[in-house]
């Protein structure tokens, strides 16, 4: 681990001077800082200490100097009084004064014991405390109650108050404390206010007596708690919790979310151990099958994902499965895209699911979001063309994702093909046919003619056997996101594979932290339909929000309760995000700032469709070279929201709103906050804009143009205006206020502005070219005969980007 950032003010308090000292004496360095709450490197750190250092230890000197004379003035000063005082007592007298020092030393020694003893006493007081606090925490439900006073307790304490030996405290309180001030001060222990001095006590006294680590409370927090619930949870002032993060040299609001390991200094601080509650909602987002779920499973449809290289003919084979296959008497009935259909077989009853979103990316963009839907991969390898990259890329994938895959060796119809040839690659590739001696399935097809069509929808039948796939179909419907749209009628919709349970019109759901109900459920040919089923992909209407493809969606119980659970939780990730993103913008960037000077254009894309967002972005992520790119942080489906705003706005970012309407608040919000929002309808303008954008963003390449050029002939003297130089012009133009150098052998010797230019006794403001006149550049001093004297431009070039 690199070593400890400490704070400007933290060092500052330790040496005991004043943050400004620290801060004047780094910026004499050279060393910048932006403020006292700055953190510094070890290097910096021991600069400042070596400096202030010695400073402060001639302080402490001087200090201890002065604390030395004191004392040794008043012990001069009663050795004095004592020594007047025995001088004018008689000896009697001074036998009583002995006396009474030899009593008073007694006394004070009993005092020492007593004293000592009511220490004890208290230890043990406040142990009992601590665990009687234990006691009561644990049954403490984890709602937040109000306090009951248990008048037990209160009695036990003024029974061990009083029970305490009759000491004077040190305020010089009556020994005996009277029964009602017990029971205030208990009252006071016990109110929120002066727990952590309270605590701070106990703490104390744990490490006095040792309290063995299983003495230290458990209290269960969630994780980015705010300072405010942080403060609830542990029953103590949020100020005090405030000031905690002070010292540990964070600024919080009361709001504040806090990072976990922030959060368990402070619960160690107030004397608890922090341990991380499990979120309750967590378990309403993953897919995972309890044992009921596998006790009821039944056998369920495949869903088949078709990959292969680019023209080997995967959107062929899915147009042709699609179009030939569809329910009897459907056929073309599909026109829109959805995502997803289903091939119904009707001979062996049996469904198929087929995603129809062909190639890499889109199961890839799936898997990167923890979303495993595809049973069996389809490879589609032309025959005329054999194995490709693309196929080597698609092979890995399903691989990777342990999924099997079913091999179509497609464009069979054309002449002169190899499938040998192709059977081959494919074993160089560790993908054995069966015929090859393996067990991968592998169909001759031609997607053009539909030849081995049937044959290939039974190997996936086939492989779906094999496979098991079973669902419970009895129990509340979960599954995927795999597309979304804003579509103008229906509102948000989503096509959302069910990978369990029913799904009914009516559910309430949780789909990607928002609340819905099912309004209405379609089958791909826009059908309503009133339930679907484990492995079926429909469209549902219901949705508050577009969902983003791979989001999991949830039917749950009580929708009222999860809709506050659901809005929390979209808070939290929210705040979160925005944290992350803050994070990423100060960190990362000004750290590439530092190693090589990299500019990024944060970006949040919205957009009507997840298709034209991942062309967009694809298309943005392009326009690039080494100094400057874009960085996509948002990209979603839907209106441009607050939101939306809020991430832009926190990370200084532009908002490209495609194809979608800004919402009202958002705008405001957007105008307050000076986010810019960029609505387009064509890529290409989007691509455009965004190029300006970048190119404003490049440094612009800075250069020096020479103007003109003059010989000095001889220096005169003009009164009040100092040396001037009698030249003559000999190249291009020399004018009033240029930048100017005044060269001499070939040495730049001066250089300033034309401070005065004449021509004979007028002031001019240019001289052209084989003119003679009187040349003054700012504080140039002597003029030599022969000294050239230059004037330049600075142009500044804007630079276009060369992708
Ligand atoms: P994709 O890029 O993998 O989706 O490939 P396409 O389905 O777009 O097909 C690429 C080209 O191959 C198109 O021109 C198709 O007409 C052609 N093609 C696809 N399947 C066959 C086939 O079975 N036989 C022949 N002759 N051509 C095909």
């Amino acid at each position: 681990m690199a070593a400890r950032q400490i704070r400007i003010f933290q060092i500052a308090k330790d040496l005991n001077i004043s943050h400004t000292e620290i801060l004047t004496f780094l910026k004499s360095k050279g060393v910048e800082v932006a403020s006292h709450m700055s953190p510094v490197d070890k290097a910096t750190q021991d600069m400042i200490q070596a400096e202030f250092h010695k400073e402060r230890q001639d302080i402490d000197r001087f200090r201890k100097e002065q604390v030395r004379r004191e004392i040794h003035q008043t012990r001069i000063d009663e050795q004095q009084k004592t020594q007047k005082k025995l001088n004018l007592l008689s000896l009697d007298e001074q036998r009583t004064l002995e006396k009474q020092e030899q009593k008073k030393a007694k006394q004070k020694a009993k005092e020492q014991a007593v004293e000592e003893e009511r220490k004890k006493a208290e230890q043990v007081e406040q142990k009992k405390q601590a665990e009687q606090k234990k006691q009561k925490k644990s049954v403490k439900s984890s709602q937040h109650k109000l306090r009951k006073i248990d008048l037990s307790e209160i009695k036990s304490q003024i029974g061990t108050i009083t029970r305490k030996p009759p000491v004077k405290t040190d305020k010089q309180e009556p020994a005996i404390r009277s029964a009602k001030d017990a029971v205030k001060q208990t009252l006071a222990r016990m109110d929120k206010k002066t727990r952590k001095k309270v605590y701070k006590k106990e703490r104390k006294q744990d490490e006095e007596v040792k309290f063995t680590e299983g003495d230290i409370q458990k209290i269960q927090i969630p994780e980015y708690s705010s300072v405010d619930e942080l403060a609830k949870i542990m029953e103590v002032n949020p100020s005090d919790i405030i000031q905690e993060c002070i010292s540990l040299g964070k600024l919080a609001t009361i709001n504040q979310r806090l990072d976990w390991d922030v959060i368990e200094m402070l619960a160690e601080t107030f004397g608890y151990h922090a341990e991380a509650v499990e979120d309750i909602a967590e378990e309403l987002f993953s897919l995972d099958e309890s044992e009921e779920d596998l006790d009821k499973a039944i056998s369920r449809g495949p869903v088949v994902t078709v990959m292969g290289h680019v023209d080997h003919g995967k959107t062929s084979l899915l147009d042709y499965i699609r179009d030939a296959n569809v329910v009897a008497g459907e056929s073309g009935g599909i026109t829109q895209h959805t995502g997803a259909y289903q091939v119904d077989l009707a001979k062996e009853r049996k469904r198929i699911t087929f995603l129809d979103t062909p190639g890499h990316e889109a199961f890839t963009a799936m898997r990167a979001r923890g979303a495993q839907i595809t049973d069996i991969v389809v490879l589609v390898v032309a025959a005329n063309d054999g194995v490709m990259p693309q196929t080597i890329e698609a092979i890995n994938h399903a691989k990777a994702a342990g999924v099997p895959l079913v091999v179509a060796i497609n464009k069979m119809d054309l002449p002169d093909v190899d499938p040998e040839r192709v059977k081959r690659e494919l074993s160089e590739n560790e993908v054995l046919l069966e015929d090859w001696g393996g067990n991968v399935q592998g169909v001759e097809i031609s997607a053009k003619k539909g030849t081995g069509i049937g044959d290939l929808l039974q190997s996936i039948l086939v492989e779906a056997e094999v496979l098991e796939l079973k669902a419970n179909q009895d129990t509340m419907a979960r599954g995927t996101v795999i597309d979304s749209k804003l579509d103008k009628g229906y509102g948000p919709m989503a096509t959302v594979l069910i990978q369990k349970g029913t799904l009914k019109v009516g559910d309430p759901f949780i789909c990607n932290n928002y609340a819905g109900r099912v309004r209405a459920i379609m089958d791909e040919r826009g059908h309503r339909i009133q339930e679907a089923f484990p492995s079926e992909a429909v469209q549902i209407l219901g949705f508050d929000q577009v969902p983003q493809a791979a989001d999991i969606f949830s039917v749950v119980d009580d929708a009222r309760a999860l809709k506050r659970l659901a809005a929390d939780r979209q808070r939290t990730k929210r705040e979160i995000d925005q944290r992350k993103i803050k994070a990423t913008t100060l960190d990362t960037i000004s750290a590439k700032i530092k190693e090589g000077f990299v500019k990024t254009l944060p970006l949040v894309i919205k957009s009507d469709a997840d298709g034209s967002i991942e062309a967009l972005s694809e298309t943005l992520e392009k326009i690039k070279n080494e100094e400057v790119g874009i960085q996509i942080i948002h990209k979603s489906v839907g209106l441009v929201t607050e939101s939306d705003v809020l991430l832009a706005a926190a990370s200084g970012a532009v908002i490209i709103a495609f194809h979608v309407q800004v919402d009202s608040n958002a705008k405001l919000q957007a105008q307050q906050a000076g986010v810019d929002i960029r609505s387009y309808n064509v890529i290409y303008n989007v691509e455009e804009e965004v190029n300006r954008a970048l190119e404003g963003l490049l440094e612009p390449e800075i250069k020096e143009e020479t103007v003109g050029r003059a010989v000095v002939m001889e220096m005169f003297k003009i009164p009040k205006q100092g040396f001037i130089a009698g030249s003559r012009v000999e190249q291009g133009i020399i004018h009033r206020g240029a930048n100017a150098r005044l060269i001499r052998d070939d040495e730049v010797i001066h250089e300033g502005f034309i401070t005065s230019l004449k021509r004979f006794k007028d002031d001019v403001k240019e001289i052209n070219e084989g003119m003679e006149c009187g040349i003054g550049i700012d504080g140039a001093g002597k003029y030599k005969e022969d000294d050239v004297i230059v004037t330049y431009e600075i142009q500044t070039i804007k630079r276009t980007l060369e992708v």
